[in-house]
């Protein structure tokens, strides 16, 4: 999904149902020179079998923009892999976007997404 980072950077996020939390990659943070915040607790990383792989001690603020969805989001600054952005499961969950997978496009029609994400020009009601 190409989406744009505080109305400046496009890069393509990966949309993963597998993934427990949204990530951004510390290099790709770095590059967009986003600011790090640090997390109150620091969480861990486990890959599948549950054998911990690093931690992730900070985060990262950012206005996304998905065509005309928009919104504020908290990335996870992880070290590994190789995606710059990943969007996981608890947020397909609460946005429940309608993704046609075989045309590769996405529609945010939700209720959630009608009330909070969606932008509406001031010239429509
Ligand atoms: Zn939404």
């Amino acid at each position: 999904m190409p989406v744009v980072i505080n109305k400046a950077t496009e890069l393509k996020a990966l949309l993963d149902s597998g993934a427990s939390n949204n990530f951004i990659h510390q290099e790709t943070a770095r590059k967009l020179g986003l600011t790090p915040i640090r997390k109150q607790e620091p969480q861990e990383v486990k890959d599948i079998q549950g054998k911990n792989l690093g931690w992730i001690s900070h985060y990262v603020k950012v206005m996304l923009d998905a065509a005309q969805h928009q919104e504020i989001i908290n990335l996870n600054i992880i070290p590994l892999g190789i995606h710059g952005l990943v969007i996981g499961l608890p947020w397909l969950q609460k946005h429940d976007p309608d993704i046609k997978w075989s045309k590769q496009k996405i529609r945010f029609s939700s209720m959630f997404c009608k009330e909070n994400c969606n932008r509406r020009s001031p010239h429509t009601v």
